[in-house]
């Protein structure tokens, strides 16, 4: 359901209120932490945070716009959707359930972000490992066993998420319609394939895709192979999305271009300090989505 007029003019107005956003074409900051802790759970969605996760600013070389043909590889979750706000309500929502005496919210948040550290090692990205994460979660941090009822609520927690309608970013299907008539699309996630496909499915994306990869993790190996793959030429590919641990530093190292456009409530595991792109290699940064159409 695409974001209400409403929202997005309380989104642009928050963000010209905002003293850490800064001009686009500002020098470049790029050895500072790039991610800041999310704002605390009380505030959590509905309510979204003024502040953008980075402090730092990249300057594209030129802001002229590159030549068609290009290979244009799109991240999915918190850059065409949203996904993150979901999880965070899920979270917020059982950290209430769980009501620990001892633990603060804080406390409890940064336990399951440990777990949820260990079960994507162990099971992947995805509402199943998720949830798994939940129910670790809880059983560590109660002394009580979880009865088939507090089973049945904790699991009810990560399938509201499954139960969200796919929700586009500001401008997102206008311009992927532009920018696929201009230059050569690619969807890039990672997380449970199926999963995945079926946001692409719902989003009224898909056909704007010359394919689609999902991939179980987003490293520079991992991008040298789909540029083989799809047979990129590394100068003329741009990795465009709201991670720079997944989508930004891995395909820099890979040797391609990127663009990152950060999301208010990027996940704090994707959160990494965005490195300076290598020689002959540009790093935009955007302030929106639809942004994209002034330089491809
Ligand atoms: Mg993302």
């Amino acid at each position: 359901m695409p974001r209400s007029q409403q929202e997005q003019r309380e989104r642009n107005n928050a963000a010209q209120a905002s003293p850490h956003i800064r001009p686009q074409h500002r020098p470049r900051c790029l050895t500072r932490q790039c991610a800041r802790l999310r704002a605390p759970l009380s505030t959590l969605p509905p309510a979204r945070s003024a502040e953008p996760i980075i402090d730092c600013v990249t300057t594209p070389n030129s802001t002229s716009r590159q030549p068609p043909g290009q290979t244009l590889l799109f991240d999915a979750d918190d850059t065409l959707w949203e996904n993150n706000i979901y999880f965070e309500r899920a979270i917020a929502a059982f950290i209430n359930y769980l009501d620990h005496r001892i633990h603060t919210p804080e406390e409890v948040r940064g336990h399951l972000n440990r777990v949820e550290h260990t079960t994507i090692k162990e099971q992947g990205y995805g509402l199943k490992s998720f949830r798994k994460s939940l129910i670790a979660c809880f059983e560590q941090l109660t002394d009580q066993p979880i009865t088939p009822e507090k089973h049945a609520r904790i699991v009810s927690f990560a399938q509201s998420i499954a139960d969200q309608e796919i929700e586009l970013l500001p401008g997102v299907a206008p311009t992927i319609a532009e920018l696929a008539t201009r230059h050569r699309c690619i969807l890039v996630t990672k997380g449970d394939n199926l999963e995945q496909r079926d946001k692409l499915n719902r989003s009224g994306l898909e056909a704007h895709f010359a394919a689609v990869e999902v991939l179980h993790e987003k490293t520079p190996a991992a991008y040298r192979a789909l540029v083989e793959h799809h047979i990129c030429d590394a100068p003329t590919t741009w990795m465009i999305g709201n991670s720079p641990r997944s989508d930004i530093n891995p395909a820099l190292a890979a040797g391609l271009h990127a663009v990152f456009i950060p999301h208010d409530f990027t996940w704090v595991l994707e959160h990494e300090v965005v490195n300076q792109p290598p020689a002959g290699q540009t790093l935009l940064e955007l302030a929106s989505f639809a942004d994209l159409t002034q330089h491809f």
